[in-house]
């Protein structure tokens, strides 16, 4: 089965009620980023329509009902103490967290061998191996630390770090090839790429905007120690229920056209035109929509080049979390097999048992070119490797192929490769005439997580705030003209 049985549909309008319109703004895009910036502006009183491509909210986070009042998340899940800002929204609309399961033995299978153990690392790797990971991770958060939230460009040694891959950091810090596939494992878990593909200042930027390099990985002690009770995508379906009036579904923009004092924004079957616009959708796909007059180059060329991480999340459900009362915490990495790493996400009751699967980086490539039974499959002999025969034989499965979604085409967020934000980071948030920037990527407090989805959401709303009290308002601005930098 694909995650369809969603919970994000909603009692509110279809952009084919009303073809044209009119509001002080138009937000494209209603994931967290979206609908953060229109309530904030709706607050302030302006009018705005959120304009959304999908029959449903939420975008990145979606939920599959698992029964009698309880779901669990397909898309964005986790959040840690440091993750103030989506806990704040959380509370504002009544969704609680939870403690995430995290006891017992964790299980990892590295080049073929079978560990299990407690902690970050599995110990019996060896005394060589666990000091050359202990140190590289030390170097890595040190140097995490002097990368700007606010703009990795803006690192003392930015150059440096944006000319080298995660990889060829990795080849040169790292003596033992147990502690590189280690590595390898971790990095495709938490960043959707392989190290080969991620600049090394992307990744030093995505961990402390984040919290920390291993506060990223870890559960208890890290950003994965809470989840939603009914899921993270009832915060976007709260959101939504609160904003009838703004949001239109099934509204897929093609085209921005800039005037002189008004944006005219135009899909299939609709033509709405507003003083600003905020695209608050992920960058590859901002890149896909027509802009007249065409944007300048700087902006373009970071669309061409932050592509998209790639991850399938797969959920196997049990009638019990079997795997409990083995000792087993539910926890299974694997650097060469199916997926990077599976967890425990059975509900805060433990009925029905629930392993999320995170089938990412080098994995997704591989298994989204199989037969979707295939990957099936895979996924579930993985499974068994880690956990046992029980885990081959689940009630149901279901799997949400990121890749695959036309409105999203993969996650969890978008990331550079070597040289672009040196090159071209300052146009993440530029606005350009009329137009600003939104979403995840352009967070600074938690980039690429729903907490930077909703920093970006309240950035923007600023924006604008300030752009109207300072005047700066109709006819102001010309397209293009927006300092870049
Ligand atoms: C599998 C997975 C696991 C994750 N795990 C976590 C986690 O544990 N913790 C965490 O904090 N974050 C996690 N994330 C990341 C988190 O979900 C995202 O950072 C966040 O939800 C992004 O919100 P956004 O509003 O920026 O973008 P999106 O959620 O992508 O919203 C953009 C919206 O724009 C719409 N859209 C796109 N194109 C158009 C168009 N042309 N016209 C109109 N609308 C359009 C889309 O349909 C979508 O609804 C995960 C994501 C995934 C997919």
């Amino acid at each position: 089965m694909d995650g369809s049985r969603d919970n994000g549909r909603l009692d509110v309008r279809h952009v084919t009620d009303e073809a044209r319109f009119e509001a002080d703004t138009i937000v494209i895009g209603a994931g967290l980023a979206g609908l953060t910036a229109t309530r904030e502006l709706k607050e302030a009183g302006w009018t705005v329509r959120l304009l959304e491509a999908r029959e449903r909210v939420g975008g990145r986070l979606k939920g599959y009902s698992l029964g009698d009042g309880k779901a669990v998340d397909l898309g964005g899940e986790y959040f840690g103490d440091k993750s103030t800002a989506i806990a704040e929204v959380a509370r504002s609309v009544g969704v609680n967290g939870f403690r995430t399961y995290d006891k017992g033995k964790r299980v990892s299978l590295i080049n073929g061998r079978r560990f299990e153990y407690t902690g970050l690392f599995p110990w019996r790797m060896g005394p060589a191996t666990l000091a050359d990971l202990g140190q590289a991770v030390l170097k890595i958060e040190r140097l995490a630390r002097t990368v700007p939230p606010d703009g990795p460009w803006k690192a003392r040694n930015a150059e440096e770090l944006d000319s080298q891959t995660f990889w060829s950091w990795c080849r040169r810090n790292v003596a033992t090839s147990t502690a590189r596939a280690f590595l390898t494992m971790a990095t495709e878990a938490a960043y959707c790429a392989s190290p080969a593909d991620l600049s090394l200042l992307h990744v030093l930027y995505y961990a402390n905007a984040s919290g920390g390099f291993r506060y990223l990985l870890e559960i208890s002690g890290g950003i994965q120690r809470y989840r939603f009770d009914g899921g993270a995508h009832s915060i976007p379906t709260k959101l939504a229920a609160r904003l009838r009036d703004e949001v239109r579904l099934g509204a897929v923009v093609r085209k921005i056209e800039q005037r002189p004092d008004s944006v005219v924004v135009t899909g299939p079957g609709f033509k709405a035109q507003a003083r600003w616009v905020v695209v608050a959708i992920p960058l590859t796909l901002a890149g896909r929509i027509t802009y007249e007059e065409a944007l300048p180059g700087y902006r373009d060329q970071l669309t061409q080049r932050m592509p998209a991480g790639a991850a399938i999340k797969c959920i196997a459900i049990y009638d019990e979390p079997f795997w409990r009362d083995a000792g087993l915490s539910g926890q299974v990495t694997i650097n060469d097999g199916p997926f990077r790493v599976a967890f425990d996400t059975s509900p805060p009751d433990g009925s029905p048992g629930v392993l999320s699967v995170f089938v990412t980086g080098s994995a997704a490539w591989t298994l989204t070119c199989l037969p979707r039974a295939e990957r099936r499959v895979a996924v579930l002999d993985g499974l068994v490797r880690g956990l046992g025969p029980r885990a081959g034989k689940p009630t149901d499965f279901v799997e949400q192929n990121w890749l695959d979604e036309e409105f999203t085409r993969g996650c969890y967020h978008g990331f550079a490769p070597p040289g672009v934000y040196t090159a071209c980071g300052p146009a993440l948030r530029a606005p350009i005439g009329r137009i600003h920037w939104a979403g995840t990527e352009t967070g600074v407090h938690q980039m690429g997580s729903m907490g930077g989805a909703i920093d970006s959401g309240r950035r923007v709303a600023q924006e604008l705030l300030a752009r109207e009290a300072n005047a700066l308002g109709p006819g102001a601005t010309i397209v293009g003209a927006a300092a870049h930098g």
